[in-house]
Protein backbone atom coordinates (compact mmCIF):
# COMPACT_ATOMS: atom_id res chain seq x y z
CA UNK A 1 0.00 0.00 0.00
CA UNK A 2 1.32 3.25 -0.93
CA UNK A 3 0.63 6.24 0.90
CA UNK A 4 0.96 9.32 -1.83
CA UNK A 5 1.30 8.05 -5.13
CA UNK A 6 2.12 11.17 -7.14
CA UNK A 7 0.79 10.46 -11.25
CA UNK A 8 2.93 12.58 -13.60
CA UNK A 9 6.70 13.83 -13.74
CA UNK A 10 6.66 17.65 -14.70
CA UNK A 11 7.22 20.57 -12.60
CA UNK A 12 3.67 19.83 -10.68
CA UNK A 13 4.77 16.09 -9.94
CA UNK A 14 8.06 16.24 -8.63
CA UNK A 15 7.32 19.38 -6.97
CA UNK A 16 4.29 17.42 -4.95
CA UNK A 17 7.15 14.52 -4.83
CA UNK A 18 9.42 16.57 -2.88
CA UNK A 19 7.10 18.26 -0.24
CA UNK A 20 5.73 14.69 0.29
CA UNK A 21 8.61 12.78 0.69
CA UNK A 22 10.36 15.71 3.42
CA UNK A 23 7.27 14.69 5.09
CA UNK A 24 8.33 10.94 4.99
CA UNK A 25 5.60 9.62 3.33
CA UNK A 26 7.91 7.92 0.49
CA UNK A 27 5.67 8.57 -2.50
CA UNK A 28 5.87 6.89 -6.02
CA UNK A 29 6.13 9.19 -8.72
CA UNK A 30 4.66 7.60 -11.71
CA UNK A 31 6.62 9.02 -14.62
CA UNK A 32 4.10 8.93 -17.62
CA UNK A 33 5.57 8.38 -21.09
CA UNK A 34 7.50 11.87 -20.88
CA UNK A 35 9.83 11.90 -17.91
CA UNK A 36 10.03 15.77 -16.83
CA UNK A 37 6.91 16.73 -18.60
CA UNK A 38 6.25 19.32 -21.31
CA UNK A 39 8.91 21.37 -20.37
CA UNK A 40 11.66 18.95 -21.18
CA UNK A 41 10.80 19.59 -24.69
CA UNK A 42 11.69 23.34 -24.68
CA UNK A 43 15.05 24.92 -25.16
CA UNK A 44 15.68 27.73 -22.55
CA UNK A 45 13.22 28.36 -19.70
CA UNK A 46 13.60 32.40 -18.84
CA UNK A 47 10.89 32.92 -16.87
CA UNK A 48 11.76 30.77 -13.50
CA UNK A 49 12.76 32.07 -10.40
CA UNK A 50 16.32 31.63 -9.31
CA UNK A 51 18.08 31.58 -12.65
CA UNK A 52 19.00 35.03 -14.12
CA UNK A 53 20.59 33.59 -16.90
CA UNK A 54 17.61 31.01 -17.60
CA UNK A 55 17.96 26.98 -17.61
CA UNK A 56 17.41 24.17 -19.96
CA UNK A 57 14.03 22.61 -19.58
CA UNK A 58 15.77 19.35 -19.57
CA UNK A 59 17.91 20.21 -16.79
CA UNK A 60 15.06 22.35 -14.74
CA UNK A 61 13.22 18.88 -14.50
CA UNK A 62 16.40 16.46 -13.72
CA UNK A 63 17.37 19.19 -10.93
CA UNK A 64 13.78 18.71 -9.58
CA UNK A 65 13.95 14.57 -9.51
CA UNK A 66 16.95 14.72 -7.89
CA UNK A 67 16.06 17.07 -5.70
CA UNK A 68 12.92 14.89 -4.47
CA UNK A 69 15.17 11.73 -5.04
CA UNK A 70 17.41 13.18 -2.56
CA UNK A 71 14.42 12.97 0.30
CA UNK A 72 13.61 9.48 -0.86
CA UNK A 73 10.75 10.16 -3.42
CA UNK A 74 10.73 6.62 -6.11
CA UNK A 75 9.84 7.32 -9.14
CA UNK A 76 8.67 4.60 -11.70
CA UNK A 77 8.53 5.12 -15.40
CA UNK A 78 5.38 2.75 -15.33
CA UNK A 79 2.29 4.40 -17.37
CA UNK A 80 -0.77 4.16 -15.32
CA UNK A 81 -3.18 2.97 -17.84
CA UNK A 82 -6.71 2.51 -15.05
CA UNK A 83 -7.87 3.98 -11.84
CA UNK A 84 -10.50 3.55 -9.80
CA UNK A 85 -11.24 6.20 -7.56
CA UNK A 86 -14.78 4.48 -6.52
CA UNK A 87 -13.52 3.02 -2.95
CA UNK A 88 -10.49 3.92 -0.70
CA UNK A 89 -7.92 2.77 -1.04
CA UNK A 90 -7.62 4.06 -4.64
CA UNK A 91 -6.83 1.25 -6.93
CA UNK A 92 -4.84 2.01 -9.85
CA UNK A 93 -3.29 -0.03 -12.59
CA UNK A 94 0.18 0.44 -13.74
CA UNK A 95 1.50 -1.40 -16.33
CA UNK A 96 -0.83 -4.04 -16.62
CA UNK A 97 0.25 -4.57 -12.39
CA UNK A 98 -2.60 -3.27 -9.54
CA UNK A 99 -1.20 -0.36 -7.08
CA UNK A 100 -2.90 0.44 -3.88
CA UNK A 101 -2.68 3.60 -2.79
CA UNK A 102 -3.67 6.33 0.50
CA UNK A 103 -3.71 9.47 -1.35
CA UNK A 104 -2.96 10.21 -4.85
CA UNK A 105 -1.84 13.36 -6.57
CA UNK A 106 -2.75 13.60 -10.42
CA UNK A 107 -0.22 16.05 -12.00
CA UNK A 108 -0.76 14.51 -15.41
CA UNK A 109 -0.10 17.83 -17.01
CA UNK A 110 -1.51 18.53 -21.06
CA UNK A 111 -0.47 17.19 -24.44
CA UNK A 112 -0.09 19.23 -27.30
CA UNK A 113 -3.58 20.04 -29.29
CA UNK A 114 -3.93 19.05 -33.08
CA UNK A 115 -5.10 20.91 -35.87
CA UNK A 116 -7.26 18.20 -36.86
CA UNK A 117 -7.29 19.46 -40.91
CA UNK A 118 -6.24 16.44 -43.62
CA UNK A 119 -3.23 15.47 -44.03
CA UNK A 120 -1.70 16.33 -40.61
CA UNK A 121 -2.01 12.73 -39.06
CA UNK A 122 -0.89 10.97 -41.74
CA UNK A 123 2.71 13.37 -41.96
CA UNK A 124 3.39 12.92 -38.16
CA UNK A 125 6.69 12.56 -38.19
CA UNK A 126 7.42 13.11 -42.08
CA UNK A 127 7.43 16.85 -41.71
CA UNK A 128 4.54 18.22 -39.36
CA UNK A 129 5.73 17.89 -35.69
CA UNK A 130 4.64 19.61 -32.30
CA UNK A 131 8.03 20.62 -30.57
CA UNK A 132 10.76 22.75 -32.47
CA UNK A 133 13.27 21.58 -30.17
CA UNK A 134 13.01 18.02 -30.21
CA UNK A 135 12.95 17.97 -34.08
CA UNK A 136 13.73 21.46 -35.62
CA UNK A 137 17.34 20.17 -35.76
CA UNK A 138 16.70 17.34 -37.97
CA UNK A 139 18.45 17.22 -41.87
CA UNK A 140 14.60 17.45 -43.49
CA UNK A 141 14.10 21.07 -42.00
CA UNK A 142 17.41 22.72 -42.52
CA UNK A 143 17.68 25.73 -45.18
CA UNK A 144 14.18 25.00 -45.69
CA UNK A 145 10.92 26.96 -45.56
CA UNK A 146 9.15 26.18 -42.73
CA UNK A 147 5.87 27.31 -41.11
CA UNK A 148 4.50 27.53 -37.44
CA UNK A 149 1.00 27.68 -36.39
CA UNK A 150 -0.46 29.97 -33.85
CA UNK A 151 -0.28 33.00 -31.83
CA UNK A 152 0.95 32.30 -28.31
CA UNK A 153 4.36 32.07 -26.54
CA UNK A 154 5.12 28.55 -28.19
CA UNK A 155 4.77 30.05 -31.37
CA UNK A 156 7.01 32.54 -31.13
CA UNK A 157 9.66 30.48 -29.26
CA UNK A 158 9.05 27.52 -31.48
CA UNK A 159 9.25 30.13 -34.27
CA UNK A 160 12.40 32.05 -32.64
CA UNK A 161 13.88 28.28 -32.42
CA UNK A 162 13.65 27.34 -36.04
CA UNK A 163 15.84 30.86 -37.48
CA UNK A 164 18.43 28.95 -36.26
CA UNK A 165 18.29 25.77 -38.90
CA UNK A 166 15.77 27.06 -41.67
CA UNK A 167 15.60 29.34 -44.70
CA UNK A 168 12.73 31.05 -43.62
CA UNK A 169 9.98 30.68 -41.04
CA UNK A 170 5.96 31.22 -41.84
CA UNK A 171 4.13 32.20 -38.64
CA UNK A 172 0.80 31.33 -39.68
CA UNK A 173 -2.00 33.03 -36.75
CA UNK A 174 -5.85 33.27 -37.11
CA UNK A 175 -5.74 36.50 -35.41
CA UNK A 176 -4.27 39.93 -36.78
CA UNK A 177 -2.07 40.28 -34.08
CA UNK A 178 -0.38 37.71 -31.22
CA UNK A 179 -1.72 36.29 -28.25
CA UNK A 180 2.02 35.61 -26.96
CA UNK A 181 3.05 38.13 -24.12
CA UNK A 182 4.07 41.45 -25.29
CA UNK A 183 8.51 40.03 -24.79
CA UNK A 184 8.51 37.18 -27.38
CA UNK A 185 5.75 38.54 -29.68
CA UNK A 186 8.65 41.43 -30.09
CA UNK A 187 11.78 39.25 -30.49
CA UNK A 188 9.62 37.23 -33.15
CA UNK A 189 8.37 39.87 -35.25
CA UNK A 190 11.27 41.74 -34.95
CA UNK A 191 13.84 38.33 -36.02
CA UNK A 192 14.01 39.17 -40.18
CA UNK A 193 13.81 34.83 -40.89
CA UNK A 194 10.22 34.83 -38.90
CA UNK A 195 7.16 36.18 -41.41
CA UNK A 196 3.61 36.33 -40.03
CA UNK A 197 0.92 35.84 -41.96
CA UNK A 198 -2.22 36.77 -40.18
CA UNK A 199 -5.91 36.08 -40.07
CA UNK A 200 -5.12 32.66 -41.72
CA UNK A 201 -5.19 28.97 -40.92
CA UNK A 202 -3.80 26.00 -42.68
CA UNK A 203 -7.23 24.15 -44.06
CA UNK A 204 -5.03 21.16 -45.05
CA UNK A 205 -1.07 19.81 -45.21
CA UNK A 206 0.51 18.41 -48.32
CA UNK A 207 1.06 15.89 -49.49
CA UNK A 208 0.51 12.25 -47.97
CA UNK A 209 0.99 11.00 -51.39
CA UNK A 210 4.50 12.02 -51.54
CA UNK A 211 4.56 10.78 -47.74
CA UNK A 212 6.41 13.86 -46.79
CA UNK A 213 5.32 17.58 -46.28
CA UNK A 214 5.45 19.46 -49.10
CA UNK A 215 3.43 22.63 -48.45
CA UNK A 216 -0.10 23.71 -46.38
CA UNK A 217 -3.35 25.20 -47.73
CA UNK A 218 -3.98 28.46 -46.20
CA UNK A 219 -7.62 30.20 -46.30
CA UNK A 220 -7.44 34.04 -45.28
CA UNK A 221 -10.50 34.24 -42.64
CA UNK A 222 -11.30 37.71 -43.81
CA UNK A 223 -11.05 37.48 -47.35
CA UNK A 224 -11.60 33.77 -48.16
CA UNK A 225 -9.09 33.76 -50.43
CA UNK A 226 -7.42 30.24 -50.71
CA UNK A 227 -3.27 29.80 -51.40
CA UNK A 228 -0.43 27.26 -51.17
CA UNK A 229 2.61 28.13 -49.33
CA UNK A 230 5.50 25.71 -50.15
CA UNK A 231 7.29 24.06 -47.05
CA UNK A 232 9.11 21.70 -45.82
CA UNK A 233 7.86 21.58 -42.47
CA UNK A 234 4.71 22.64 -40.04
CA UNK A 235 5.34 23.21 -36.54
CA UNK A 236 1.67 23.03 -34.49
CA UNK A 237 2.03 25.19 -31.80
CA UNK A 238 -1.77 25.93 -30.67
CA UNK A 239 -1.72 25.16 -27.40
CA UNK A 240 -2.69 22.04 -25.29
CA UNK A 241 -5.44 19.81 -23.86
CA UNK A 242 -5.50 18.61 -20.31
CA UNK A 243 -4.22 14.41 -20.11
CA UNK A 244 -7.30 13.56 -17.93
CA UNK A 245 -8.58 10.70 -20.31
CA UNK A 246 -8.25 8.05 -17.44
CA UNK A 247 -10.86 9.72 -14.98
CA UNK A 248 -13.48 11.22 -16.85
CA UNK A 249 -16.68 9.92 -15.28
CA UNK A 250 -14.90 9.63 -11.71
CA UNK A 251 -14.05 13.20 -10.88
CA UNK A 252 -15.69 16.40 -11.25
CA UNK A 253 -14.05 18.13 -14.53
CA UNK A 254 -14.83 21.18 -16.61
CA UNK A 255 -16.32 20.79 -20.50
CA UNK A 256 -12.69 21.05 -21.97
CA UNK A 257 -11.46 18.12 -18.97
CA UNK A 258 -9.83 20.33 -16.94
CA UNK A 259 -9.44 18.84 -13.40
CA UNK A 260 -12.18 20.80 -10.93
CA UNK A 261 -10.82 21.52 -7.09
CA UNK A 262 -13.18 21.37 -4.82
CA UNK A 263 -11.43 22.39 -1.36
CA UNK A 264 -7.86 23.87 -1.82
CA UNK A 265 -6.44 21.22 -3.77
CA UNK A 266 -8.64 18.02 -3.05
CA UNK A 267 -11.20 16.93 -5.99
CA UNK A 268 -14.29 15.82 -6.00
CA UNK A 269 -12.95 12.61 -4.38
CA UNK A 270 -11.45 12.74 -0.98
CA UNK A 271 -8.16 11.72 -0.49
CA UNK A 272 -7.50 12.78 -4.73
CA UNK A 273 -5.41 16.36 -5.31
CA UNK A 274 -5.12 17.67 -8.20
CA UNK A 275 -1.85 20.11 -9.43
CA UNK A 276 -0.30 21.58 -12.49
CA UNK A 277 -1.68 22.70 -15.92
CA UNK A 278 -4.61 19.36 -15.60
CA UNK A 279 -6.06 21.68 -14.25
CA UNK A 280 -4.95 24.79 -14.99
CA UNK A 281 -6.26 26.62 -18.38
CA UNK A 282 -5.39 30.06 -17.05
CA UNK A 283 -1.79 30.17 -15.88
CA UNK A 284 -0.15 27.01 -17.05
CA UNK A 285 3.07 27.98 -16.05
CA UNK A 286 6.17 26.25 -14.83
CA UNK A 287 6.28 27.69 -11.74
CA UNK A 288 2.53 27.75 -11.20
CA UNK A 289 2.91 24.17 -11.31
CA UNK A 290 5.12 23.72 -9.28
CA UNK A 291 2.80 26.00 -6.42
CA UNK A 292 0.52 23.79 -7.43
CA UNK A 293 2.33 20.49 -6.42
CA UNK A 294 3.63 21.86 -3.32
CA UNK A 295 -0.35 22.74 -2.14
CA UNK A 296 -1.53 18.87 -2.84
CA UNK A 297 1.55 18.15 -1.42
CA UNK A 298 0.67 19.87 1.94
CA UNK A 299 -3.18 18.80 1.34
CA UNK A 300 -1.98 15.06 1.03
CA UNK A 301 -0.09 15.20 3.99
CA UNK A 302 -2.68 17.00 6.12
CA UNK A 303 -5.51 14.66 4.62
CA UNK A 304 -3.25 11.39 6.02
CA UNK A 305 -2.60 12.81 9.44
CA UNK A 306 -6.45 13.76 9.68
CA UNK A 307 -7.22 10.16 8.53
CA UNK A 308 -4.61 8.62 11.13
CA UNK A 309 -6.08 10.52 14.55
P1 LIG B 1 -1.88 29.52 -25.96
O1 LIG B 1 -1.39 30.70 -25.21
O2 LIG B 1 -3.19 28.90 -25.60
O3 LIG B 1 -1.90 29.92 -27.50
C1 LIG B 1 -2.43 29.06 -28.47
C2 LIG B 1 -2.47 29.79 -29.79
O4 LIG B 1 -2.91 28.90 -30.80
C3 LIG B 1 -3.41 30.98 -29.78
O5 LIG B 1 -2.83 32.04 -30.48
C4 LIG B 1 -4.64 30.43 -30.49
O6 LIG B 1 -5.31 31.40 -31.25
C5 LIG B 1 -4.04 29.45 -31.47
N1 LIG B 1 -4.97 28.35 -31.77
C6 LIG B 1 -5.65 27.55 -30.90
N2 LIG B 1 -6.37 26.62 -31.57
C7 LIG B 1 -6.13 26.83 -32.88
C8 LIG B 1 -6.56 26.20 -34.07
N3 LIG B 1 -7.38 25.13 -34.05
N4 LIG B 1 -6.12 26.67 -35.26
C9 LIG B 1 -5.28 27.73 -35.30
N5 LIG B 1 -4.81 28.37 -34.21
C10 LIG B 1 -5.24 27.93 -33.01
O7 LIG B 1 -0.82 28.29 -25.90
P2 LIG B 1 0.76 28.31 -25.82
O8 LIG B 1 1.35 29.29 -26.73
O9 LIG B 1 1.15 26.87 -25.93
O10 LIG B 1 1.06 28.79 -24.33
C11 LIG B 1 0.52 28.06 -23.22
C12 LIG B 1 1.00 28.70 -21.92
O11 LIG B 1 2.39 28.46 -21.75
C13 LIG B 1 0.78 30.21 -21.89
O12 LIG B 1 0.41 30.58 -20.61
C14 LIG B 1 2.16 30.75 -22.23
O13 LIG B 1 2.39 32.02 -21.67
C15 LIG B 1 3.08 29.69 -21.62
N6 LIG B 1 4.36 29.64 -22.35
C16 LIG B 1 5.31 30.58 -22.02
C17 LIG B 1 6.51 30.61 -22.71
C18 LIG B 1 7.51 31.64 -22.35
O14 LIG B 1 7.24 32.51 -21.56
N7 LIG B 1 8.70 31.61 -22.91
C19 LIG B 1 6.74 29.71 -23.75
C20 LIG B 1 5.75 28.80 -24.08
C21 LIG B 1 4.55 28.79 -23.38
P3 LIG B 1 -6.16 32.58 -30.56
O15 LIG B 1 -5.13 33.59 -30.13
O16 LIG B 1 -7.03 33.03 -31.65
O17 LIG B 1 -6.89 31.96 -29.42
Amino acid sequence: MEKVVIIGSGCAGWTAALYTARANLRPIVFTGKQPGGLLTTTSIVENYPGFPEGVDGYELMTRMQKQAERFGARSSFGIVEKVDLSKRPVHLTVDGEPVEAETVIIATGASHRHLGVPGEDLLETKGVTYCATCDGALPMFRNQTLVVVGGGDSACEEALYLTRFGAAVHLIHRRDHLRASKIMSDRALSNPKIKPIWDSVVTEVLDPKQYKVTGVKLKNLKTGVESILDCAGVFVAIGHSPSTEIFKGQIDMDANGYIVPKKGTMTSVPGVFVAGDCADHIYRQAITAAGTGCAAAIDAERFLTAESL
